[in-house]
């Protein structure tokens, strides 16, 4: 009941934080850089102190979990989100058909710099099962839960697509064909590869011109698909200088049900993102191509921050055009559409300037 008022309250938008262990890598302490949050007795809570230099920021968030809380305590406060793209939540009326289906529009944001835990957040470590992330487990919970509703008469098509944004240029990680997976190259021949352009249709559904879409029935199948595309990752990793960190990691899955009973439909989409690391990486002295994507990179998350923000205040104008990323996103995050960002800590104190920043991108869409 409180969780509703809440989401009435802010526009379907939350913010979390999630502080990740130290560990051995990370700087040792220094005493006038803190972040304090809670203590292990209160795994969960909602304010977090920053301090640096004498100075004490205080940030208040929708829940903070510490380094203690597992995958299972973080995804335990979203399950309900993740479920609400499967049962719909809101009646929509078809403009062709003029049937009444359920819509149900969820995306989940990781928000941090490299290495603060988005990626462990979002995927986790596959391998081992008490620290599958949060993509896995809601689509375990999806998977399972829609197949105990067939004997409610319940029948489901659920469509899976990843693709990952780099440079404001979109990227298939399930196509095939690994050459021509990046949209418009220029080689030696001229302008080859895909067209990947983004269409909303008046239903508010999004069409990506040559994306890959696979359809999916089973988890088995879905996490084949979640290797695929890390692997896909990872070959872009080496060829293209590290940048899964600089580039946004997209999983939509597509749910639509009817019940051959009751005549009842729903359409659901969940996106989990994976955002592009957050450091500024312009103090690095960076040029050419490298200052190129950083200018790209410090854009398109601006570009998000200001259509939380501006969805948040419930502004007549949202700059969903401003970024691939959020024209991508733009169904499913103002309207009838809920939203929840991570925004993903380092306890390092080396980080504590970075992690400032990004407390404060959430404080400004929080
Ligand atoms: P990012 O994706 O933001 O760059 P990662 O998710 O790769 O960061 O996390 C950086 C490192 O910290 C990884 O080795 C990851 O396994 C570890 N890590 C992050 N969060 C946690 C956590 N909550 N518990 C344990 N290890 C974590
Ligand atoms: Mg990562």
């Amino acid at each position: 009941q409180l969780h509703n008022t809440i989401l009435e309250l802010k526009g379907n938008i939350r913010v979390f934080c999630r502080v990740r262990p130290l560990l051995p890598d990370d700087g040792a302490g220094t005493e006038n850089a803190v972040i304090s949050y809670p203590t292990s007795t209160e795994a969960l809570g909602r304010g977090i102190d920053l301090s640096q230099s004498g100075q004490k920021y205080p940030f208040t968030f929708d829940k903070v979990f510490n380094h203690e809380a597992s995958q299972q305590d973080v995804f335990v406060e979203i399950s309900q989100l993740v479920q609400s793209a499967l049962d719909g939540y809101k009646d929509l009326k078809d403009r062709c058909t003029g049937i009444c289906c359920s819509i149900g529009k969820v995306c989940i944001f990781a928000y941090g710099q490299t290495g603060s835990g988005k990626t462990y957040t979002m995927m986790g470590r596959p391998e081992a099962p008490e620290q599958k992330g949060l993509i896995p487990r809601s689509l375990e919970q999806i998977f399972q839960i829609s197949q105990s509703l067939q004997s409610q008469g319940w029948k489901y098509k659920m469509q899976a697509s990843m693709l990952e944004i780099y440079n404001e240029t979109i990227r298939d990680l399930l196509s095939t064909n690994r050459s021509s997976n990046v949209e418009m190259t220029r080689t030696e021949s001229g302008v080859v590869g895909k067209q990947y352009t983004i269409k909303h249709d008046a239903n508010g559904n999004t069409h990506v011109s040559d994306l890959t879409i696979v359809d999916v029935c089973s988890i088995k199948e879905i996490s084949s698909l979640l290797h695929q595309a890390a692997q896909s990752r990872s070959v872009g990793k080496t060829q293209m200088n590290e940048q899964s960190s600089r580039s946004h990691f997209v999983f939509t899955l597509r749910i639509s049900g009817v019940n051959e009973g009751t005549e009842q439909q729903v359409q659901g989409v969940l996106n989990l993102i994976d955002l592009a690391g957050s450091e500024r990486l312009s103090r690095s002295g960076a040029t050419g191509d490298r200052l190129k994507e950083t200018q790209a990179i410090n854009k398109s998350l601006s570009c998000l921050s200001d259509v939380i923000f501006a969805l948040a205040k419930k502004e007549d104008h949202v700059p969903f055009r401003n970024s691939k990323l959020t024209y991508l996103l733009q169904p499913c995050l103002g309207g009838d559409s809920k939203t929840l960002m991570f925004v993903n800590l380092s306890p390092d104190p080396s980080s504590v300037g970075e992690s400032l920043c990004s407390l404060r991108f959430a404080a400004r869409v929080n």
